[in-house]
């Protein structure tokens, strides 16, 4: 496509690299240029509206434009812009959001650690683990297992954990002592006939027997989002994760949850562990905990892990990992005041009070002709699973690029969604209201009904 010369399109072409974007592609077709943002909608360069139906990338959970968040960047960019935690230099906000973080926790937590996103967030928690394991002199136990289909990031270590093939591919990953084990979805990965206990049984026996294959003194960590996201919303079966502790306590291997998505509410409960009854010993968090207005990102820690690095680093003579950004001022002020908000507006309640209008809708796109699987998710996240063939589960040919086709027939329908493969995912801003829940779901079933394959 010509660009008109020197429009944010042709400028966009000539200057930047787009990620997770067929970039081929984009240099033919050009970006879609977003303009400005006010509640649950945004608008492009066209004045075009779009209701934004997974809060940016599941992030922003505050909706746009919410000017506590502005006063609160701003009152603190006035007071001090800059403040690092290195050398024993502190400062209010990063103190106080981590005594916030510390009570709201969903385990047992020391203290915690400051990073600017979700992939940082995990490379951090796998670089604790192996510093830990090494203070406690266990340097043999340091693998780490994640599953299929699992999202942890882009960094190197995360991306290893990461179980999509894309993150893998020429990237000479996953790095060396990195396994993957089964991804807990019935729909698409039970045996035919198979029950969901039946389905459990087997992928927890897979696991048991990945760990003894390679030995449970050298396995450390698993990795699990309590709701796959970007995966294609996997929620697992309702006894999979008190099987998996079991099995991970029996070799005392820590199990880290990754909130990145799934945290501050969105499923109906402050943490998406608390949801599918995972019990972990850390958790990672990024996105929502400052509803994506500042890239701040956060790790727990357990005492019995802070007392080994403590005594570490007085062997070492310092703790010898840090981010220039770790806990930077003002996205910390900003998160702080983020989860001032979630708990003033009692955003908890009204997220509860939308669950059963967004599931019900969801619900009832089961009964589309394209639809294989509604995944009602959990919470304000869900999706559709496009197939060729209802009753065979018959994907589409990845080549048809359907779930790409989805995107466009929405962003034509004035809807944001995110396609994971052939998975039409909604995860919108929690302020969303109920009329605004009906209008979303209208626009999807209307692309869905109006797409050419
Ligand atoms: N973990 C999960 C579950 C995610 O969904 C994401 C991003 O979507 C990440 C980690 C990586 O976060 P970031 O993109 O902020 O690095």
């Amino acid at each position: 496509m010509p660009f008109v010369p020197n429009s944010l399109e042709a400028r966009d072409v000539a200057g930047l690299v787009h990620p997770y974007t067929n970039l081929a592609k984009h240099a033919e077709n050009g970006p879609l240029v977003i303009d400005r943002g006010e509640g649950i909608h945004v608008w492009d360069t066209d004045g075009k509206q779009y209701i934004e139906g997974v809060a940016g990338l599941w992030c922003a959970s505050l909706g746009y434009g919410e000017t506590e968040l502005v006063k609160a960047a701003t009152a603190q960019m006035e007071k001090l812009a800059f403040g690092h935690l290195f050398q024993s230099r502190s400062h209010g906000p990063a103190i106080e959001l981590a005594e916030k973080l510390k009570s709201l926790a969903p385990c047992e937590t020391a203290r915690v650690f400051f990073v600017g996103d979700g992939s940082s967030a995990n490379d951090t928690a796998i670089k604790l683990i192996w510093y830990y394991n090494n203070a406690i002199g266990r340097p043999e136990k340091k693998k780490i297992i994640g599953r299929l289909k699992a999202y942890h990031g882009v960094t190197v270590a995360s991306a290893s954990v990461t179980g999509l093939t894309h993150n893998h591919l020429d990237w000479d990953l996953p790095l060396k002592g990195f396994l993957h084990t089964d991804c807990p979805h019935h729909y698409r990965e039970a045996l035919p006939g198979e029950s969901e206990d039946d389905f459990v049984d087997r992928i927890i026996g897979n696991l048991e027997r990945l760990i003894h294959k390679v030995g449970p003194e050298t396995v450390a960590a698993f990795f699990a989002e309590p709701i796959q996201g970007a995966g294609g919303l996997i929620v697992p079966p309702q006894n999979y994760f008190p099987r998996l502790q079991a099995v991970l306590k029996k070799h005392d291997i820590l199990l880290v949850a990754d909130e990145v998505i799934t945290g501050f509410l969105r499923t109906g409960n402050y943490w998406g562990c608390q949801t599918v009854d995972m019990q972990p010993d850390m958790v990672t968090c990024a996105k929502a905990l400052s509803s994506a207005y500042l890239p701040i990102g956060a790790v727990t820690i357990p005492s019995f892990m802070h007392e080994a690095m403590v005594e570490q680093s007085r062997k070492i003579g310092t703790f010898g990992h840090g981010n220039t950004y770790s806990g930077h001022p003002v996205c910390a002020a900003v998160a702080l005041r983020t989860l001032q908000i979630y708990e003033e507006r009692n955003l908890l309640e009204h997220v509860r009070g939308l669950i059963p209008r967004f599931q019900q809708r969801l619900a009832a796109l089961a009964s589309h002709p394209l639809v294989g699987e509604a995944r009602l998710g959990a919470g304000l996240m869900g999706g559709v699973e496009l197939v060729a063939d209802k009753a065979a589960k018959t994907a589409f040919d990845p080549k048809l690029t359907v779930g790409m086709k989805a995107l466009l027939a929405c962003q034509e329908q004035g809807l944001m969604i995110r396609a994971v493969g052939d998975v039409a995912i909604l995860c919108p801003p929690l302020i969303i209201t109920e009329p605004q829940i009906d209008e979303m779901f209208d626009r999807l079933k209307a692309a869905l009904d109006g797409l050419e394959l």
